[in-house]
């Protein structure tokens, strides 16, 4: 079950208060996307992973808390261009700035995952065009040195592919085949293959790679467990 409440925040940054809707707590049964957002409720609660002050943009799980660097980050020109960018709805928006502050700070995971998240947005709200340019936006933003991480080039080889950027898409297939991967992951990088000779850019859910793996109907609940396990938690909802 879902839960949200209706609270008064004093903002860290400028200490204006304001009325911000907080989620308490929410589920998620179903098994997550191969790009590990998470399914069942969960999935429906995203606008709400973020808070934002209207009175001097501040952006944060939770409004009342933060440090110097993000008091700090507020001044720089990619605040103000990410905070005041028209194209996106307002909830995606609150992902890019959070996503340009994470960059700021040097973290290129957590600015891709939150970039990612904002390509979520653009999915639910039908915009697929958008959607794929976000996520070639959180793909540019690991950008640089090579990934080592299996978990994090998994979910890249997803964007990529939702993307419908098959050259990229392709050679990270390739990179990673040549490696010694361990199973289940080798079976995944083979079900995106098959993905990506048919030009298909659908989403597809753990499940769904596992299934074709086993090539049976069923899911074996411990390849599951062990997969969503290895899998990093995507930026998950305010906790109080
Ligand atoms: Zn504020």
């Amino acid at each position: 079950m879902t839960d949200y409440k209706e609270e008064t925040l004093r903002c860290f940054c400028c200490g204006k208060k304001s009325k911000q809707t907080v989620l308490l707590s929410t589920n998620s049964f179903r098994p997550p996307d191969l790009d590990q957002r998470q399914g069942g409720m969960a999935r429906s609660t995203i606008s709400y992973w973020l808070l934002e002050c209207p009175f001097c943009g501040y952006v944060a799980p939770d409004i009342e808390q933060g440090d110097a660097k993000a008091k700090s980050f507020m001044q720089t020109p990619e605040f103000q261009a990410a905070s005041s960018d028209p194209t996106f709805d307002p909830a995606a928006r609150r992902f890019l700035v959070r996503a340009a502050e994470h960059a700021h700070d040097g973290d290129r995971m957590a600015a891709f995952l939150d970039t990612l998240s904002a390509a979520w947005i653009a999915d639910d709200s039908k915009q697929p065009d958008q959607a794929a340019v976000l996520r070639l936006k959180a793909a540019a933003r690991l950008a640089g040195s090579g990934i080592k991480s299996i978990n994090t080039r998994l979910v890249l080889l997803d964007v990529l592919r939702r993307a419908s950027c098959w050259d990229a898409a392709e050679a990270l297939v390739d990179e990673m085949l040549a490696e010694d991967l361990e199973d289940p992951f080798v079976g995944i990088v083979l079900f995106h293959r098959g993905k990506i000779t048919k030009r298909d850019s659908g989403r597809y859910t753990i499940a769904d790679a596992q299934r074709r793996r086993r090539g049976a109907s069923t899911v074996d609940p411990e390849m599951m467990n062990l997969l969503a396990g290895h899998l990093s938690t995507p930026p998950s909802s305010r906790q109080k």
